[in-house]
């Protein structure tokens, strides 16, 4: 049984499509003490999957891999149901989170290899560094992208032999209960990737639940209470929260590929991505424009329809956050370019380009997670890089230049740059993913990403005796004063490169 069902729940939840108002489904409502039972089903799966080979959990990734695009199209339907996005985009997340369990599948092995290290001083051990997995790993996910999203934690936590209770986000359930169906007819082994279904009382349950880690994302101030949550058991935690991403363009930078970064990065998927583009500081040589090709293209774009560009904003209360956004900017002295607050209908927003914008506004400021762009014109680039920093999120950022661009993107307070392009670090599955201050902690993707799913292991194994056993009340009378010497010879003045040497002088 792919979702948790030990004791039998009453509450329903509907998930709805933003489009129509539609009831997509309806999915459990559960408790607690399903959330725990699900836990300890996860806990009897993880030990058998832990045991197994590289090889063997790598041909059962594989597998799934290949079952999930087996049902690409019913995946790619229900995000597009449930979540509003356009067809398209649907089918690249699709691919995207496929990407990802193919790559975690693929380096686990090599990601978690023993290391030997230097023993240092203790130059007749033998030091090494190994990486196990952790148990259960409880993933909880947001909603902008219910497939993509929560796979960058549950492939690499598989691929690193954990087993996973996965809490999607009450807006988009039904794709993970797809996602759980697809593992349960996959998996030899039961368990291994259980779905429990509900609101944030579900996701509080599984972060208090005996699970090894939470991965966690979606917004900071519930980022900070599944924290909190998690304290009680001092279970570590990994948090991926929301950014307001900056992009700087330079004035020797392809402005047409500028412009066409700038309209796609702030405006896939509606603009609700953690890493949209939220924030532009263009230079002001080319700022006229730079601004005239972004509007130009932006009415080029057409809004709602199964093919369209941009799809329905996936909530009523997103809608209102960006409005909210729109008209205190407006207040404050932005000038609306196209799109605008009165251009927004039902659940669609018309995709707003603002410029004479400045940090006191909410929307060069806090996450607005819509369709929008505003644009701030910069005087030099260290005005852009010092704007760009001053954020206490810290997730993506664009650099558009010539000569400067590596220079701009090194000095860009960020856990990721996309250099001369958009989001191309979340197309790279071996690059880490995450980011710094509000934006969170630890790393999805990569081998980092594999390892954030493990416990290190370090063992200190000595191959040969040498006459000073340091760990030992057996010590010469002047071992004092031999290590007065040594102080000196290691760390002082009279530098001796190789502890061996050391020894050697010593006895
Ligand atoms: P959210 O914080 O409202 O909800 C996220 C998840 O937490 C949902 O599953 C929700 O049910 C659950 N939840 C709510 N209260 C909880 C509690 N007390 N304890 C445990 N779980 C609880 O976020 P959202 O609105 O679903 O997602 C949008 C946010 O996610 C944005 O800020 C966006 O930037 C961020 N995000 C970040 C990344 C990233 O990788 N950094 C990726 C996608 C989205």
């Amino acid at each position: 049984m792919a979702t948790a069902t030990s004791t039998p729940t009453t509450d329903r939840l509907s998930s709805y499509n933003p489009a129509t108002g539609e009831v997509v489904g309806t999915v459990a409502v559960h408790t607690p003490a399903e959330v725990d039972a699900a836990v300890a089903r996860a806990r009897v799966a993880a030990q058998a999957w832990g045991a197994l080979s590289f090889e063997a959990r790598g041909e059962e990734l594989t597998a799934f891999r290949k079952a999930i695009a087996a049902h690409a199209d019913e995946l790619a339907e229900l995000l597009h149901r449930e979540n509003g996005k356009p067809e398209l985009e649907a089918y690249v997340e699709v691919m995207m989170a496929l990407g990802h369990v193919q790559h975690a599948a693929a380096r686990a092995e090599s990601a978690m290899a023993p290391k030997k290290v230097s023993a240092g001083m203790l130059a007749n051990f033998r030091a090494t560094i190994s990486y196990h997995p952790l148990g259960v790993v409880g993933v909880i996910g947001p909603w902008n992208y219910p497939l993509y999203t929560p796979m960058g934690s549950i492939a690499y936590a598989l691929a690193a032999g954990n087993a996973v209770v996965f809490k999607p986000s009450e807006l988009t359930p039904l794709v993970a209960v797809k996602l759980a169906e697809i593992a349960a007819k996959t998996f030899a082994l039961p368990n291994l990737l259980q779905v429990v279904t509900g609101a944030g009382a579900t996701g509080a349950a599984l972060a208090k639940s005996a699970v090894n880690k939470i991965a966690f994302t979606g917004s900071a101030g519930t980022g900070k209470r599944v924290m909190m949550a998690a304290a009680e058991r001092l279970t570590p935690v990994l948090l991926e929260l929301g950014g307001k991403d900056p992009m700087i363009v330079a004035d020797d930078a392809d402005l047409e590929k500028a412009a066409e970064a700038c309209v796609y990065g702030a405006l896939t998927n509606a603009g609700q991505a953690c890493i949209s583009v939220e924030r532009v500081y263009v230079a002001d040589a080319v700022h006229d424009r730079f601004v005239d090709e972004v509007v130009k293209q932006v009415r080029a774009l057409k809004v709602g329809g199964d093919d369209g560009d941009l799809g329905a904003m996936t909530s009523t209360a997103q809608v209102a956050i960006v409005k909210d956004h729109l008209e205190d900017a407006i207040a404050k002295g932005a000038k609306v370019l196209t799109g605008g607050p009165g251009a927004i209908s039902g659940n669609y927003i018309q995709p707003t380009v603002l410029t004479e914008v400045d940090h006191r506004m909410k929307v060069m400021s806090d996450e607005t997670f819509g369709p929008v762009i505003p644009i701030k014109r910069v005087d030099s680039l260290d005005e852009a890089v010092k704007l760009a920093n001053d954020s206490t999120y810290g997730l993506g950022s664009t650099v558009f230049a010539g000569k400067a661009a590596r220079s701009i993107a090194a000095r860009l307070r960020a856990g990721m740059t996309s250099v001369n392009s958009v989001m191309g670090f979340a197309g790279i599955p071996s690059l880490p993913f995450g980011g710094i201050g509000d934006s969170g902690f630890g790393r999805i993707h990569g081998d980092e990403g594999i390892r954030e799913f493990t416990r290190v292991k370090s063992t200190a194994e000595q191959v040969m005796s040498i006459p000073m056993n340091m760990m030992s009340f057996r010590q010469p009378k002047d071992m004092t004063k031999r290590l007065k010497g040594m102080i000196k010879q290691l760390y002082g003045d009279g530098v001796i490169a190789k502890a061996g040497d050391l020894f050697r002088r010593l006895r």
